[in-house]
């Protein structure tokens, strides 16, 4: 697996992603189960609210060889300040589209 993991941009200044980094290595959480080797093709964020500058992120990420997109869990699960994003649902479904049937989503990390 090759992973594009999308972060929410307002939640950086409480966490730098460590327990992304942890998951993908320890292959916890959403990654539990993933056959072979997981990269992390990039770590970036949503481009701030509304979340629309996602669709521009997920696409590099794609254009850099991701076959799969995680939302970290900070975006739908409000982790880890327990503020889920308003604008994920959209955020997800103009994601998805941008990046076709082939390219995996995942709606959180862990
Ligand atoms: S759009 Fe959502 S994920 Fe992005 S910064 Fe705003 S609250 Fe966070």
């Amino acid at each position: 697996m090759k992973v594009g993991i999308i972060r929410c941009m307002q939640t950086e200044d409480f966490c730098p992603g460590t327990g992304d980094f942890f998951v993908v290595a320890k292959k916890f959480g959403a990654f539990d189960g993933v056959e072979g080797d997981i990269t992390i093709t990039g770590f970036t964020n949503c481009g701030g609210c509304p979340g629309k500058r996602a669709v521009l992120r997920a696409r590099e990420l794609v254009k850099r060889g991701a076959d799969t997109i995680a939302f970290a869990s900070c975006i739908q699960k409000g982790t880890p300040i327990g503020y889920p994003c308003p604008f994920a649902k959209k955020m997800r479904a103009i994601v998805e589209e941008e990046v076709g049937p082939d390219v995996t989503i995942l709606d959180w990390t862990h």
